[in-house]
């Protein structure tokens, strides 16, 4: 089992955002694996998730998953299907409705994995391979720790990097 890398990063703006997001489409790894997105509301989770799902070609409206709790997308990659999912868990109070909205399904089936506030289902969930963390300062811009496993993710010479 590999160790979990860290790695800090400065969003100063939207376009900072825009820019890491393109910077993870391109990643390999990211075709099976479970993002998960850390931090208050209004952070700027649901904003990345839209620049990331523009970035691989996601045309239309991107909606939150807010209300629906999931919202799917199909894209192809490499020539097969690829299916993913975008996830908020806010509105769970108990565990077990995460069970019964049928979430189990999603996590087990192959596709990407992108689901805002994890803390409200930990245990059920998987362990990420990758994990956002969203924090806002107090001058707006945004700091940013990403968790990962580095058998998936590599995330060479990130802009706005700020120690490794
Ligand atoms: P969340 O999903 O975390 O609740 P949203 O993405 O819905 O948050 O909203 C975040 C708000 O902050 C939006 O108004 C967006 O324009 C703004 N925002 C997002 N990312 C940044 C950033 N890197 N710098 C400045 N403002 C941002
Ligand atoms: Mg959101």
């Amino acid at each position: 089992m590999s160790e979990v890398h860290e790695l800090k990063l400065l969003w100063p703006n939207e376009d900072a955002t825009l820019d890491f997001a393109q910077k993870l489409a391109l990643e390999p790894g990211l075709s099976n694996a479970c993002v998960a997105l850390v931090g208050d509301l209004g952070a700027g989770k649901t904003t990345f998730v839209r620049a990331l799902l523009r970035a691989l070609g996601v045309s239309g409206t991107i909606k939150s998953p807010t209300y629906a709790l999931l919202e799917s997308y199909q894209l192809e990659r490499l020539g097969q299907k690829w299916e993913i999912s975008h996830m908020d868990f806010y509105r769970f109070t108990d565990p077990s409705q995460w069970e019964e909205s049928g979430f189990r399904d999603v996590f087990v089936s192959a596709g990407l994995k992108l689901y805002e506030w994890p803390e409200k289902v930990a245990s059920l969930l998987p362990k990420a391979d990758l994990e956002i963390m969203i924090q806002v300062s107090a001058d707006g811009s945004r700091e940013v720790t990403l968790r990962y496993n580095p058998l998936t993710f590599l995330f060479d010479k990130c802009a706005g990097q700020v120690t490794k």
